[in-house]
């Protein structure tokens, strides 16, 4: 499977949906309540169901349903890289906005100069940008941290030695 696997989060699973978006994966979180339209929405967009309602089990359901067990986001994250059997890929770490779900498009240099620290504009050469909310990212110690966080907990991410980071 690859980042073409995207998901439906039941509002509960905010933190799981932060997670699957900083790996690549297309995450839309529902805001209402699980139930009916939830499944439908999913179903339409062909998403995987993310729930921790057992009863949605057993309603009929044509898509794919996965019922998460506890609270932790990270615990979470496991169940379903491993049910999926997922891989992740360095290359698709921060492709998209942790809020907005938006796949972030890559900008300038020169357009950045005032909207970043002086620092950081200094250092780094690739920036991009959330369509939506306008944040702009550039490779920086979060990434890092966020590979050596998956690493302690034993998820493993692909070719991880060849993220960039600049500083
Ligand atoms: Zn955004």
């Amino acid at each position: 499977m690859t980042t073409e696997t995207k998901f439906f989060a039941d509002a509960t699973l905010a933190g799981l949906a932060r997670w699957l978006r900083l790996l690549g994966y297309d995450t839309v979180c529902f805001q209402g309540k699980a139930g009916r339209p939830l499944m439908r929405q999913a179903a339409v967009e062909g998403r995987i169901l993310l729930t921790r309602r057992r009863d949605l089990m057993e309603r009929q359901y044509s898509g794919r349903l996965l019922l998460l067990p506890g609270t932790s986001a990270v615990k979470q994250l496991s169940f379903v890289l491993g049910k999926l059997s997922l891989e992740i890929q360095v290359q698709n770490l921060y492709t998209l906005c942790l809020t907005c779900n938006q796949k972030l498009i890559s900008l300038e240099r020169q357009s950045v100069r005032d909207l970043v620290p002086e620092y950081v504009f200094e250092h780094c050469t690739e920036y991009t940008q959330c369509p939506e909310c306008r944040k702009i990212f550039w490779p920086g110690t979060h990434q890092r941290n966020a590979l050596q966080f998956l690493k302690d907990r034993g998820i493993a991410v692909k070719n991880a030695e060849t993220l960039q980071i600049m500083f």
